[in-house]
C-alpha cells in the first residue's frame, strides 16, 4: 500500500513508532509505517508501570508528567480498537532485607513518594516489608502492537517491512529502538538485554504486581505470569539463555513459590541510552528520531510521541532535557569539546 500524499515515515512499530503513528493520526498527517513484523523489545516486554521504582525506592524520571496522559492514551486506543490494552494494578513492593525495608519505610511519608502509597500491608513469610502502591499497571504491549496496526492498515495506512529511501518532501523519524542504538547512530549507548519468562501458576494471587528480590511478576490472565527480568550489557542479541532462565526462576520462586509451569522464555534489548530516559529530535533536514524508552517505554512512550509529533508538525520544541541535539550538545560539553 502507499499513500502519495505521506509525509512522514516512521521506522520502527514498537512502542516508540506505534504512539508516534496515534499522535501524527490525531493531528491529522499522512504517514507511512516500516516495520520488520519480528524482534524489538516491545513485543518481549511485560508491560509493567510502576511509579516507584529501584533499591532507592524512588519516583520514575518526570513520573508527575507522564504517568497520567500515558493510562488516558491507552484507554483512548482502547476505545479505538475495540481491544483491551491498559490493565491498572496495584503494586506490591516486597523488601527482603531490614536495611531495605527501613530504607522504604524512611520514605513513606515523602511529598514525593506518598501520593503513591496505598498502605503499608503485612509482609508475606519470608519478607521483613511489604508496601501497596497506586497507580501502576500493565500494558499488553502485543496487543498494543498489533492491534493499532491492524487499526491502520484498515484505515490505509501505508506499511512495508522494509525501509527504502524516502522521496522528496517526506521526513523519516527512527523509532528503531536498539537496532538503532547499536548501530552508533546516536553515538555510544547503554543497551541491556533482558530474559523474561511467561509462566503458569493458576494457585498464585493474580490481584497484584508483585515487585521484589530484584525482580517482578506480573499478572496476564488465565493464571498466567510475565516474570523477570535480567540485565546483561556485553552480549547484545535477543537469544534466551539457560542461566537467563535460572535467575528469573529464582525470582519466580522468590516473589510466587514453587509450583509454576514456564510456557515461553523470551529475550529482548532495552534501548538505552542515559537511564530510562528518552530524547527526541532531528538527525538532519529529513531525519529525526524518538529513542532510548530503557526499561519503562510504557510510562513514556506516550507524551514524548505527543511532544514529537508537536514539534514535526507545529515546530513546537520540547524543553532541553527531552531533545537529542540539546543531549549531543551537553555530551560535547561535558568532554570539553
Ligand atoms: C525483558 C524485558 C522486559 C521489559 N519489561 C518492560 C516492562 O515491564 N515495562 C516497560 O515499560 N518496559 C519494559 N521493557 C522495556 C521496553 O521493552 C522498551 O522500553 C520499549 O519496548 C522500547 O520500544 P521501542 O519502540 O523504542 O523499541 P522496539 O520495541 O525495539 O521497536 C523497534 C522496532 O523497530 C523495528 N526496526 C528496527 N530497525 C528497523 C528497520 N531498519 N526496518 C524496519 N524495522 C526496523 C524493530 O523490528 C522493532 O519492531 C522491557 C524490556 C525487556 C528486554
Amino acid at each position: 500500500v502507499s499513500d502519495s500524499q505521506a509525509r512522514w515515515t516512521i521506522v520502527g512499530q514498537g512502542l516508540a513508532g506505534t504512539s508516534l503513528a496515534w499522535a501524527l493520526w490525531k493531528s491529522g498527517q499522512h504517514f507511512a509505517r516500516i516495520d520488520r513484523g519480528h524482534g524489538g523489545s516491545s513485543r518481549v516486554a511485560a508491560g509493567m508501570l510502576n511509579p516507584i521504582t529501584g533499591k532507592n525506592f524512588e519516583p520514575s524520571w518526570r513520573l508527575n508528567e507522564f504517568l497520567t496522559p500515558a493510562v488516558e492514551f491507552y484507554e483512548e486506543v482502547e476505545s479505538w480498537i475495540g481491544r483491551k490494552i491498559w490493565h491498572p494494578y496495584p503494586v506490591l513492593r516486597l523488601a527482603e532485607t531490614g536495611k531495605e525495608w527501613e530504607k522504604i519505610r524512611s520514605k513513606l511519608s515523602a511529598p514525593h513518594v506518598a501520593p503513591w502509597v496505598a498502605q503499608e500491608v503485612a509482609p508475606p513469610p519470608g519478607w521483613t516489608g511489604a508496601v501497596l502502591l497506586r497507580g501502576g499497571g500493565r500494558l499488553d504491549t502485543l496487543s498494543f502492537i498489533d492491534g493499532s496496526r491492524d487499526f491502520f492498515t484498515k484505515h490505509g495506512i501505508a506499511h512495508s517491512s522494509h525501509h527504502e529511501s524516502s522521496g522528496p518532501g517526506v521526513t523519516t523519524i527512527h523509532c528503531d529502538g536498539s537496532t538503532g542504538l547499536i548501530s552508533n547512530r546516536y553515538g555510544s549507548h547503554r543497551c541491556a538485554k533482558g530474559e523474561i519468562l511467561t509462566l503458569h501458576a493458576p494457585d498464585w494471587d493474580d490481584t497484584r504486581i508483585r515487585v521484589g528480590a530484584g525482580g517482578w511478576l506480573v499478572p496476564v490472565g488465565h493464571g498466567n505470569f510475565k516474570a523477570g527480568s535480567t540485565y546483561e550489557w556485553n552480549l547484545l542479541d535477543e537469544l534466551p539463555t539457560a542461566q537467563g532462565r535460572s535467575k528469573v526462576e529464582a525470582i519466580c520462586r522468590k516473589l510466587g513459590g514453587d509450583s509454576f509451569t514456564v510456557l515461553d522464555h523470551q529475550a529482548g534489548i532495552r534501548p538505552i541510552l542515559r537511564r530510562s530516559q528518552p530524547l527526541i529530535g532531528p538527525l538532519n533536514d529529513h531525519e529525526w528520531m524518538f529513542n532510548a524508552l530503557g526499561s519503562k517505554g510504557s510510562l513514556y512512550a506516550p507524551r514524548m510521541a505527543m511532544l514529537l509529533a508537536r514539534w514535526l508538525v507545529d515546530g513546537i520544541e520540547p524543553d532541553p532535557e527531552l531533545s537529542f541535539p540539546c543531549y549531543l550538545k551537553s555530551l560535547e560539553r561535558e568532554s570539553g569539546h
